[in-house]
């Protein structure tokens, strides 16, 4: 009893902070990879510190030994698998400007969003195959390399003729970089995620990998039923109708983006909606 009140005695308003703190970040780590990869790793990790400290405990030196050694290599196999999350972590934390950095002007922005809106409806109508990568705040220079540069302002026109099956550029994404159309033909990686519903081929799966390894969004329109979807963070939204995108395209180009929450916490929500899509499946 007395350890017990002597051990209140001595917290203080720091040990307060110092735990609440921890005790939010844990939590939003738990929530962040609920449901992904991350998740079975770490019970692994879990189940491996465990055995390691029994081994210990048990003076079972070799299997001791072969544990520790497990966990160093183990530490080392972890960030080079998940050096694009990490990567993606590391430049959500660091990221200090916004999208509109991007913008040619201020002007431009309901325009983009118009002619965007505009060419996917038409190719959704038309049952015509697109993939294309609006770029933020990650560069993607190196899948521009994989393509044909363009470097034009997005029109709706400009965006259809690129799609037209049987042309030279029709194949693979387009990349936008604010109000421009930077590149054509380019290949993405492939997502890897076994999550991915099997309905889906190669062009979602490549605009899904695409938003595993960087932060842009990723709008594919399917050429066997013309239907719209959208990924961002690794998941995607599908049968998207033409009002949501448009506020989806809406909050990303406006002023309104610049604030920490507007993006944030849409996108929250909007990955919730699809795990809950993932498991139902
Ligand atoms: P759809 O619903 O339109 O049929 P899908 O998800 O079933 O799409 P596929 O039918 O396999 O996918 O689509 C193939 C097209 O996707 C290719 O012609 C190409 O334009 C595009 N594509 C496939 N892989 C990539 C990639 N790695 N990078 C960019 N584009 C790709
Ligand atoms: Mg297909």
């Amino acid at each position: 009893m007395n350890i017990i009140t002597e051990m209140f005695n001595t917290i203080g308003i720091r040990d307060i902070i110092d735990i609440t703190i921890i005790a939010i970040i844990t939590y939003n780590v738990l929530k962040l990879i609920k449901g992904t990869r991350a998740e079975q790793l770490s019970k692994g990790i879990l189940v491996i510190l465990i055995l390691t400290k029994l081994s210990e405990w048990f003076k079972l030196y070799t299997i001791n030994w072969l544990l520790s050694n497990l966990m160093t290599w183990g530490f080392v196999a972890i960030l080079v698998v998940f050096q694009p999350e990490l990567r993606r972590g590391l430049e959500f934390i660091g990221r200090t400007s916004s999208i509109r950095n991007n913008m040619s002007s201020k002007n431009d922005v309901p325009e983009v969003v118009t002619e965007l809106c505009d060419a996917v409806a038409s190719l959704s109508r038309q049952k015509i195959g697109a993939l294309i990568i609006i770029e933020k705040q990650t560069g993607l220079n190196e899948i521009v390399e994989t393509g044909t540069r363009v470097d034009g302002i997005v029109s709706s026109g400009l965006l259809i003729n690129i799609f037209i099956p049987n042309t030279p550029l029709h194949d693979g994404a387009v990349i936008l970089k604010g109000d421009r159309v930077i590149a054509a033909a380019c290949f993405l990686p492939l997502s890897d995620n076994e999550n991915i519903s099997k309905e889906l081929g190669t062009r979602h799966r490549a605009g899904i990998g695409i938003t595993e390894r960087s932060d842009a969004l990723a709008l594919m329109v399917s050429e066997e039923t013309g239907s719209i979807s959208i990924a961002e963070n690794g998941t995607i939204s599908r049968y998207l109708d033409l009002p949501t995108l448009e506020k989806i395209l809406q909050d990303i180009y406006s002023p309104k983006a610049e604030g920490s929450n507007s993006m944030f916490s849409r996108w929250r929500n909007f990955d919730e909606e699809v795990q809950d899509e993932i498991s139902k499946k």
